[in-house]
């Protein structure tokens, strides 16, 4: 039997997948999707797109393609400290909310449209790196020119690298109806975590209530949850909570990974250690690893690519242990109540869009000081 051939196999059909899959398909690359869910698939994540986000969105759906991927927006953000309202502040442009189950299908389905391969349901990957294979778990062996790890902050490829997972953070959520919590900003709540925050985003039909904190063994973080919905006045009682994990600051070191080996999004540890947001980075490592399949030295090519986001990733780590410690925080807390405007430049010009790198926030503040 000819085995079959792949210029790319991906593992994992996220947005990271998806963001190199549809871009090789454009390439016209033969490209393989192999995910272990069937699709639609839950995804624990609160679903916030940022502008800079939305645009790489736009660019793999095509520019008219986007209408019904979101599920609400909102043009206000709110930062509480526990039950105390610090700021509210308008944004100026809208930031956007998408249901995971339905983006991350409406991007596989994008890609299927496009003629790719997805393999779905495949819960027992065997790969050769020697070989160059991946084989499935009816004992077919596909062979690869390439081979992208897209599969999330637990990805199968970490076991070879010994990664330790005590760097990653824990995510947990509810989804209340919205009749019972009428919210129409993104509001922030902090002072409940050592290491993180929670929040409360409107979804259409429901609300998301979540929280994310460095992963601490022991730590109850369904406990935490029930006690705000109750501080919140929602009923606990009968909520459904999921959790996952998701990279906080550490970047996994690809290089010892064969030359046409790369990791994506999640597994490759990209997202952001302040806010946690990683659909960004995701498709856009994604949209990278593709551009770079095509160089004479593809790995060295993605890393450079990367080179912003890694630093992103490092500085952020750095800046993450100061800002959430419990004096420090108080203190920024204290300093921004009612400073509706400069949360919303600060949001605007660092998480919405990267125009200031973590490093460069002096620069920041001396250039909202000017704008006033
Ligand atoms: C609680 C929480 C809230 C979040 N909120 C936000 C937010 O508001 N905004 C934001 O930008 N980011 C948010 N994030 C981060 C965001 O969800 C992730 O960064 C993003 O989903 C990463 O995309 P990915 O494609 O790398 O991985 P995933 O989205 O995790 O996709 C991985 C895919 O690989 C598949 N897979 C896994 N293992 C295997 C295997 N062994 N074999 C085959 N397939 C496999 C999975 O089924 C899945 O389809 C949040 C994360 C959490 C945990």
């Amino acid at each position: 039997m000819t085995r079959r051939h792949f210029h790319t196999i991906i593992i994992g059909g996220g947005p990271a997948g998806m963001g190199a899959a549809i871009s090789l398909l454009k390439d016209k690359a033969e490209v393989c999707v192999i995910d272990k869910a069937v699709f639609p698939r839950d995804k624990t994540c609160a679903g916030l797109v940022t502008a800079k986000t939305y645009r790489l969105i736009r660019a793999l759906f095509g520019d008219e393609n986007t209408d019904g991927i979101f599920c609400c927006s909102a043009n206000t953000i709110r930062l509480f400290d526990r039950s105390e309202l610090l700021t509210e502040s308008a944004l100026r442009q809208p930031v956007r909310l998408v249901n995971r189950r339905h983006f991350d299908n409406a991007l596989v389905e994008e890609y299927k449209r496009n003629g790719g391969t997805m393999l779905e349901g495949e819960k027992d990957l065997k790969i050769d790196y020697e070989k160059n294979t991946v084989t499935l778990s009816d004992g077919e062996a596909l062979s690869y020119d390439y081979l992208l790890f897209a599969d999330g902050a637990l990805s199968m490829a970490h076991k070879e690298l010994r990664v330790d997972r005590r760097g990653l953070a824990f995510g947990i959520e509810a989804y209340i109806p919205a009749r019972q919590l009428e919210v129409s900003s993104v509001d922030l709540y902090f002072g409940y975590l050592n290491s993180g925050y929670i929040w409360v985003f409107p979804h259409g039909e429901t609300v998301c209530v979540g929280a994310a904190d460095q992963f601490r063994r022991g730590a109850d973080y369904r406990k935490l949850l029930t006690g705000f919905l109750s501080e919140l006045g929602v009923d606990p009682q009968g909520v459904r909570y999921v959790g996952a994990f998701l990279p906080y600051g550490e970047l996994i070191p690809q290089n010892r990974l064969p030359e046409n080996v790369m990791l994506l999004g999640d597994a490759g540890g990209f997202t952001d250690p302040i806010s946690g947001e990683g659909l960004y980075m995701s498709m856009q490592s994604g949209i990278y690893a593709a551009q770079a399949l095509g160089t004479p030295s593809p790995k060295k090519a993605y890393l450079d690519s990367m080179e912003f986001i890694s630093r992103t990733v490092r500085d952020g780590k750095k800046v993450q242990k100061a800002f959430y410690s419990f004096p420090i925080q108080k203190t920024f807390l204290k300093k921004v109540r009612g400073k509706n405007r400069l949360v919303a430049y600060f949001f605007e010009e660092m998480v919405d869009e990267y125009h200031y790198e973590y490093r460069s926030v002096k620069q920041l503040l001396a250039d909202y000081k000017k704008s006033k």
